[in-house]
């Protein structure tokens, strides 16, 4: 059978499309469209509504700086929120911080927790039944709004803002995500492509500066998510956890990891936060606007 190419649909104006060898999974959920799929270059390969997700490949790029740029600039984090993350990359490098207690994750569908274990396994790697992990499977909208439970830190490793994940773009999740920080706490979540959509990191940035005292977007370089530099987004009402100094980044990796990493290194951490010169400009434009009454999140319907 002829190899079948299978196409990025998230852009209006643009579209990629990847040689599937082999189609190891496609379903329509309630959720979301599901398809897993080998490709030489790549590995597995996972997208939800015609967007990458991940790649077996290159994973460990965005899961080590989603999780270990708010981890290692924490100074004790014990329970941690992650939102999305159904594939087990961002809970599985969470759970090397021995600090960690607890992890509770919370994942809308449960196709893609079971397609992780059947599929790529070695991403989530056992981190599902890691004695310090809870698995919730409820909209993350809800929980936040709904919870008394409080973290040290909110990672947020939600689709593009379309679909399911629309919601956890929005003013309302994120002001819900900050009542769920315990004091001192650090909230995260994806930011989308800077370079392509500067409006999502400013409509983000705008939103997280109307709530908090710190701001402090960072850059990755996700080789699977084409189109340059991605986008993380921190924010956090504690000062000392912008700009944590080599030394200190190296310590805490030492002290709470018990085995290497592939991507994040101190001062790799440090050299995040510096932004090409029209990005700085976009994010110091969106933190004043935040800062002065002007809340707007990003409205994705206006770029597919
Ligand atoms: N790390 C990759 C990235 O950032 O593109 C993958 C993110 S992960 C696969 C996105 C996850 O968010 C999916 O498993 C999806 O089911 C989940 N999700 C989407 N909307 C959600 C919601 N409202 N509540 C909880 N989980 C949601």
């Amino acid at each position: 059978m002829s190899d079948r190419w299978i196409e990025e649909t998230f852009h209006a104006d643009w579209r990629v499309s990847l040689r599937a060898t082999e189609v190891l999974h496609e379903v329509k959920t309630d959720h979301q469209h599901v398809v897993i799929f080998e490709n030489p270059t790549w590995g597995k390969v996972l997208m939800l509504d015609g967007v990458t997700q991940l790649s077996t490949s290159d994973e460990i790029v965005y899961h080590e700086m989603m999780a270990h740029v708010p981890l290692m600039a924490h100074p004790n984090p014990e329970n941690v929120l992650v939102i999305g993350g159904g594939d087990g990359g961002v809970l599985r490098e969470v759970l090397r911080h021995s600090s960690v207690k607890k992890a509770v994750l919370v994942e809308i569908d449960r196709e893609v927790i079971d397609t992780a274990l059947k599929f790529y396994p070695q991403i989530p790697k056992g981190a599902f039944d890691d004695p310090r992990t809870e698995i919730l499977i409820t909209n993350g909208l809800e929980y936040v709004a709904n919870t008394d439970d409080k973290f040290d830190c909110i990672i947020v490793d939600s689709s593009e803002p379309i679909g399911p994940s629309a919601v956890l773009h929005t003013k309302e999740f994120f002001a819900d995500c900050k009542r769920c920080l315990a004091k001192g706490g650090v909230l995260v979540t994806q930011n989308g492509l800077a370079q392509l959509f500067p409006d999502h990191l400013a409509g983000t940035t705008r939103v997280f500066a109307s709530l908090f005292e710190h701001v402090a977007p960072y850059m990755c370089h996700q080789p699977c998510y084409f189109g340059g530099l991605f986008a993380l987004n921190l924010a956090t009402d504690e000062a000392a956890f912008t700009g944590v100094d080599c030394k200190t980044l190296a310590t805490r990796a030492a002290e709470r990891l018990s085995s290497h990493l592939h991507y994040w290194t101190p001062s790799l951490h440090q050299g995040a936060f510096a932004f090409p010169a029209d990005l700085e400009r976009v994010v110091n434009e969106a933190i004043t606007a935040g800062r002065s009454g002007d809340d707007r999140g990003y409205d994705a319907t206006a770029s597919v």
